[in-house]
């Protein structure tokens, strides 16, 4: 059966133009700095995002990981959103390879508030730990997908730099956000110090993220990657696709959007109703008097449309480059008829 795969962007397919570059790109050994395809794609994302350097990581995850080691010191205290996905699915690697510890604030509506951060952040005591890096999210995935607007992060960034302290983004899909907020990347990123954002998921590369920042950072954060063992030797063949990823990938994320809207206003059913829709995400509520909410995604399967569990009564479709307007119509057409 061919699926209608809502679950996440992290199913996309690389492109036929990824497949080719993959292929043809000139490798060679990155520990060395001597992979031409990665230094290209490394120039060229730090560019994008308008910082000194960039390096290319396996996994969002790793790239997270690095910030937050590289920023800090064992025994520090992060601040970050208690839904941030670095707090809630990055497996405790903070306390358990960072070594830091972590304070977590309020950000249901996708970023903390100033007057909290403020509240949190430690002055010197004997009792205390150092804050060391303090952590956003933009789209925040647990969030629904919200776009979080430039005001709100320049304001943490500004309270962030008179305290002396970084900021890293975990700018997964930092391109949703910056398509739904329709400003220029490097102009919503120029008050953070480092960003990491993925090429494999709505951008459709098989593998890899990038972090960037500035270039003393950058040298910092590529020997804790080697310690990690994330030391990749002719990975150039993925930079290939990552580079593509960039190319021709962004401009199109605005489709989603529009689909995500297609999807979230003509939703008419007696089973589910809209929660919320931001950028990529449509977020639905389960009628729980006519369905269990696991019991709904069985039928939604049986019916070839696979969706994700987003918590008790809530289901979550992610749009994504392999998602049609005919999909979205299928989609409509069987929560119609449930
Ligand atoms: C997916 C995701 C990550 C981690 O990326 P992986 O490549 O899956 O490790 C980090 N942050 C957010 C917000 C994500 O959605």
């Amino acid at each position: 059966m061919n699926f209608i795969d809502l679950r996440s962007d992290t199913v996309t397919q690389p492109t036929e133009n990824m497949r080719t570059a993959m292929v043809t790109s000139k490798v060679g050994d990155d520990v060395y700095k001597e992979d031409p395809t990665i230094n290209k794609l490394e120039r060229i994302a730090a560019e994008l995002v308008g910082k000194e350097a960039a390096l290319f990581v396996p996994s969002g995850t790793m790239g997270n990981l690095l910030a937050v080691m590289t920023h800090t010191q064992p025994g520090n205290e992060i601040i970050l959103g208690a839904n941030a996905h670095i707090f809630q699915y990055e497996v405790g690697g903070l306390a358990k390879i960072a070594g830091v510890q972590a304070r977590t604030l309020d950000d249901s509506k996708g970023i903390f508030s100033a007057k909290d951060l403020k509240k949190s952040i430690r002055e010197e005591d004997i009792h205390y730990p150092k804050t060391g890096l303090i952590c956003l999210e933009n789209t925040h995935n647990k969030a629904g997908g919200v776009a979080v607007p430039k005001t709100k992060i320049d304001e943490i960034a500004q309270i962030a730099k008179a305290e002396n302290i970084p900021v890293h983004l975990d700018g997964a899909r930092i391109f949703n956000a910056a398509t739904e907020l329709d400003i220029a990347i490097e102009e919503l990123l120029a008050e953070v110090d480092t960003v990491m954002f993925c090429l494999s998921k709505g951008l459709s590369a098989p593998v890899g993220s990038i972090l960037a920042g500035r270039s003393d950072f950058i040298e910092r954060a590529r020997k804790n990657r080697k310690m990690l063992g994330g030391g990749m030797r002719q990975a150039g063949f993925l930079a290939a696709a990552g580079l593509v990823a960039i190319e021709e990938m962004i401009e199109r994320l605005k489709n989603d959007h529009q689909l995500a809207k297609k999807l979230a206003r003509s939703i008419n059913s007696k089973v589910v109703s809209l929660e919320s829709v931001n950028s990529n995400f449509v977020i639905l509520k389960v009628n729980q008097e006519l369905y269990d909410t696991k019991e709904l995604i069985e039928e939604l399967a049986q019916q070839g449309i696979k969706i994700s569990y987003f918590g008790p009564g809530l289901l979550r479709a992610v749009i994504h480059n392999d998602i049609s307007n005919e999909d979205i119509d299928t989609v409509i057409d069987v929560f119609s008829k449930l």
